[in-house]
């Protein structure tokens, strides 16, 4: 079974009298490892995509699959812990916090959620600062950064759990065009070395490139996905 499987999702929003359909009969499956992007123009289904995934929404039809587990029934509490337990997310405006250090915004999701021995702690945020190249800057704080180390520092707290599956909401939306590919092809070796599936979304056409598969949103509507064998190129760079 693939970590993610997706069957026959539509989902509507209603807006006072107006329904929208903002995903309409969504059928595909992601598999472990894989590195992926949801592309379209702005309006297409890609955030609401994402939410279902991440089990921050629900579908208003449909099922969905992630990690053997169906998370369409579960209820908030349920969804929370499964959250935690399964995604790292990253966003498009950082969302850092201004008032902590750059370790500090690493190690928060380890305090929070996994309630882990201060050590182990610090071993894990080291590791992944390293990972992200940005140890040196680990006592800055997010206003002394660059967008693209804070998007560096967002794609290290993603991952500082370990989590299966990383979701990215257009990370790139608020880079310039070479730090945005610098970041993607940041997590894509990150894919190599943890072995992290990562999803995201862009509309941006230079960015959806870099991915290994890109699947097509259009009014709501799946109209196609490229499979792009990357993953054996990139190992021989
Ligand atoms: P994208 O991320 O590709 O820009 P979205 O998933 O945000 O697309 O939106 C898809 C459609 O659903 C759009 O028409 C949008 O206006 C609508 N939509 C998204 N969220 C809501 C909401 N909370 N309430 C009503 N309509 C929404
Ligand atoms: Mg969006």
């Amino acid at each position: 079974m693939a970590l993610v499987e997706i069957d026959n999702i539509s989902k509507n929003y209603q807006m006072g009298e107006v329904q929208v359909q903002a995903l309409r009969n969504v059928t595909l499956s992601i598999e472990e490892a894989a590195f992926i992007s949801f592309v379209g123009p702005s309006g297409s289904g890609k955030t609401t995509m994402l939410n279902l995934i991440g089990c921050l929404d629900k579908p208003t039809k449909g099922k969905i699959t992630v990690d053997g587990k169906q998370v369409n029934d579960l209820d908030r509490k349920q969804g929370a812990i499964f959250r935690g337990s399964i995604f790292g997310f990253i966003f498009q405006a950082f969302n850092l916090f201004p008032v902590l250090t750059v370790y500090e915004n690493v190690e928060y999701p380890l305090v929070m959620i996994k309630n882990e021995p201060t050590l182990d702690r610090k071993d894990k945020v080291l590791k992944v600062l390293e990972a992200v190249g940005m140890i040196e800057q680990r006592n800055k704080r997010p206003d002394q950064l660059s967008g693209g180390q804070k998007q560096r520092v967002a794609v290290a707290r993603a991952l500082v759990t370990r989590p299966k599956l990383v979701l990215a909401d257009e990370p790139t939306a608020n880079l310039d065009h070479n730090t945005a590919v610098n970041v993607i092809r940041l997590m894509r070796d990150m894919r190599d070395e943890f072995n992290t599936t990562f999803i995201f979304s862009t509309h941006d056409s230079g960015i959806m490139e870099e991915a290994e598969i890109i699947h097509t949103l259009e009014d709501g509507r799946l109209t196609h996905s490229t499979p792009r064998p990357l993953r054996a190129r990139a190992k021989t760079i």
